[in-house]
């Protein structure tokens, strides 16, 4: 059975054509700049020659279309027709708590995912080009919509609840729902087993650590906490969103600057994070570059990124009575060898000691980087959102056939 991932963005399209017999890629590839004068197409078929077009896409229509012609393509293309792909499965980000796990798009399903647009106003309307343009390249092929929120439905409500006014929560569903559940939930098991030991057992903080961030707190395979919110702008202090702050500043910023409620959106979500404080860049690379040289912005900027992810990993601590394992992954979180070790030099209290050695292996497996005395065993694990898209479309499609 063959399955195409797509994650679909408002100006983006990747995509992953998977052989679920062997979980082997064939092929992937992105679209960029949709909607723009001159859009790339960029395409790798496993094995074979990384061919980078450039043509004007002007919507997600034609970008699926192009992206099925060099599927199909003699030259470049893995398969011969489109009738080889047996399933899509669908990135959508915000699944509100009407979805508890991934499921098959249905008329229900793209009303349903219409109506959290609300929720995700960025985010959820190009996973909904990016399918409605598949129904129409593919008709007739069972898709399937997988939800970064999904996993953090198991939450407690204590949890996911905020301390304001309830009507705010029956009214608009204003909670926590948490992002990169599909990261969070594939590291999480990827450590269990790599341990060998069951997640039943275990008390487990994912750091997913990319341009956006997120920690969260896995007891027996739940998730039950996670720093990101009602939207992914709270917790962490990311690339270029400021992470949590106090929400009087809002009003009082607004207020002084006169400014409207898009602008003071964008101020904390475009300019802010590493960018504002080290006024340098929003890319862990030249901030620890920065960092190396002593540029005094740069340090800060680090200081207060790794310390805001100290405070999350303590509070995940608290949150579970413990924690067994901390696994970094993402961008960040697999790459950077001075985060990791700068993060777990404060957490001795825990019990937590990395091995410099281990620390500085790069490798794109699952590994371990704490000492063999380690009272927590402390992780690098490669995510691999597109696989668990892939999986649970070959399993949701064969349970309905
Ligand atoms: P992601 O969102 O998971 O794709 O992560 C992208 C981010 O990872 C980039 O913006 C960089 O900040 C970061 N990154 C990638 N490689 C490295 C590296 N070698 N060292 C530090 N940060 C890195």
């Amino acid at each position: 059975m063959k399955v195409l991932v797509i994650n679909s963005g408002s100006s983006s399209l990747k995509y992953q054509l998977y052989d679920m017999t062997d979980e082997s890629v064939l092929a992937k590839g992105l679209v960029e700049r949709i909607g723009m004068e001159s859009s790339i197409l960029n395409h790798k078929p496993t094995g074979g020659q990384e061919v980078t077009e450039v043509k004007e896409i002007l919507e997600h229509n034609t970008a699926i279309r192009k992206v099925l012609a060099m599927l199909t393509d003699s030259e470049h293309g893995v398969i011969e027709s489109i009738d080889e792909i047996d399933a899509v499965g669908h990135r959508v980000v915000h699944g509100g708590e009407s979805f508890k796990a991934s499921a098959l798009v249905d008329d229900n399903a793209k009303s349903e995912i219409r109506r959290l647009i609300d929720l995700a106003p960025l985010h959820n309307p190009a996973a909904m080009m990016g399918i409605t343009a598949s129904e129409a390249n593919m008709p007739g092929i069972p898709m399937v919509v997988v939800f970064d929120t999904a996993f953090h439905q198991d939450m407690p409500k204590k949890a996911y609840l905020y301390a304001i006014p309830k009507v705010l929560y029956n009214k608009y569903k204003v909670r926590r729902y948490g992002f990169h559940g599909t990261s969070h939930e594939y590291v999480s098991k990827a450590a269990a087993e790599f341990l060998g030991q069951s997640i039943e057992d275990l008390k487990i903080i994912t750091c997913h650590i990319g341009n956006g961030g997120s920690i969260t707190a896995v007891l027996g395979g739940h998730s039950v906490d996670t720093s990101m919110g009602m939207t992914p702008l709270e917790g962490l202090m990311m690339g270029t969103r400021s992470g949590d702050l106090d929400p009087a500043i809002v009003p009082y910023v607004m207020n002084k600057e006169e400014l409207t409620v898009n602008e003071v959106n964008s101020m904390l979500n475009k300019h802010s994070g590493l960018l504002a404080i080290s006024g340098v860049s929003s890319d862990m690379r030249e901030i620890t570059d920065g960092l190396a040289e002593g540029d005094p912005n740069c340090t800060l900027a680090f200081e207060m990124y790794e310390y805001r992810m100290r405070k999350y990993i303590g509070s995940y601590a608290a949150a579970m009575n413990g924690v067994d394992v901390i696994v970094f992954t993402a961008g960040v979180g697999e790459n950077s060898v001075v985060v990791r070790e700068k993060v777990c030099e404060n957490l001795t209290y825990l019990g937590v000691e990395i091995d410099d050695a281990l620390n500085a292996i790069r490798s794109g497996e699952p590994r371990l980087i704490s000492t063999a005395n380690s009272k927590v065993k402390v992780l690098v694990v490669p995510t691999n959102e597109e696989l668990v898209i892939a999986r649970d479309t070959y399993r949701i499609v064969n349970e309905s056939k």
